[in-house]
């Protein structure tokens, strides 16, 4: 099917250290996912097998996703909600069982459903507009996600995916868990909570530039970091801090990059080539 063949589940390359501050959401998502890998016989059946992020946007939801399953070596799938539900539209519930056997094949995997909200019922519609789209698909991810929990002898699906089947994370994002059907945070399903928000303590604001200043490899030689950040406007969320930082890192590109030229025109009989290739940078 589109949905499941047109993605390729890999591990992403979000390094640990990449995700500044959310000390207390990295210890719990990296404490639910991995110690039941490591410890499969104390967990058995009851590891848990979802977790729901939610928060306001920009916060690191996707990101955290992405950094637990670099960090646990684990194969990354994501589908967003509002995609999910135009490709079900008029589609069967084949799409849906075929990107959790692709999230089987991948095992392990986390298996990350982003706007998990668009799937809530569209209330205060009228009855004649709601083709209940959205109710077919919920039941239909309730299936596969409570089929992720059974042991391999109540399967029935091919004697490989069996042995795998417990190492399907699948994590959900939101911003908006009021609108969330209530049967999707039952037990087995995403039943573990974990709030991400926009956090004004300097402390937590440094280690998100931290990580980002880090990553955009800018030098704090010429600026009070500390004083920076003091200056920042409240409620800056991860996703300001990383505008702030690509942007220092891009105008300091730019900046090479005239330089380089503006080096090149002043020499005296540049080769041809030699000026090519710095223009082309
Ligand atoms: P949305 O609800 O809009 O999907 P989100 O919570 O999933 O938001 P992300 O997509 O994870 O947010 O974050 C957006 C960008 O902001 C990321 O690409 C990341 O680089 C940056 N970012 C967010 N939080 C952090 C953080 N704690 N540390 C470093 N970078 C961050």
């Amino acid at each position: 099917s589109k949905l499941a063949g047109q993605r390729k589940a890999m591990i992403p390359s979000v390094h640990w250290n990449d995700i500044g501050g959310l000390e207390y959401a990295k210890k719990e998502i990296l404490n639910t996912i991995q110690l039941p890998l490591l410890y499969p016989d104390l967990f058995g059946d009851i590891a848990r097998t979802g977790v729901l992020l939610y928060g306001p946007p920009g916060v690191g939801k996707t990101l955290l996703a992405k950094g637990v399953a670099t960090e646990l070596s684990l194969n990354f799938l994501s589908v967003r909600g509002p995609e999910l539900l135009n490709m079900y539209v008029g589609q069967s519930e084949q799409n849906i069982r075929d990107l959790f056997h692709h999230a089987r094949l991948a095992s392990p995997c986390v298996l990350f459903f982003d706007e998990l909200d668009s799937l809530a019922p569209m209330r205060g519609r009228s009855s004649s507009d709601s083709s209940g789209v959205s109710d077919r698909l919920v039941s239909q991810l309730l299936t596969e996600i409570d089929a992720l929990n059974k042991t391999s002898t109540e399967q029935d699906t091919g004697k490989n995916e069996n042995v795998q089947i417990h190492h399907v994370f699948v994590i959900g994002a939101t911003n908006r868990p009021d609108l969330l059907d209530e049967s999707l945070l039952r037990p087995g399903r995403f039943d573990k909570l974990i709030y991400i928000g926009v956090s004004n303590l300097h402390e937590d604001r440094m280690k998100m530039f931290d990580a980002l200043t880090q990553k955009f490899n800018i030098s704090d030689n010429n600026f009070d970091k500390h004083e920076f950040v003091k200056r920042c406007p409240l409620n800056m969320t991860g996703a300001d801090f990383y505008a702030i930082a690509s942007n220092a890192y891009l105008n300091a590109i730019q900046r090479s990059i005239k330089l380089k030229v503006d080096s090149s025109l002043q020499k005296q009989n540049v080769e041809d080539d030699e000026s090519k290739t710095v223009l082309l940078y």
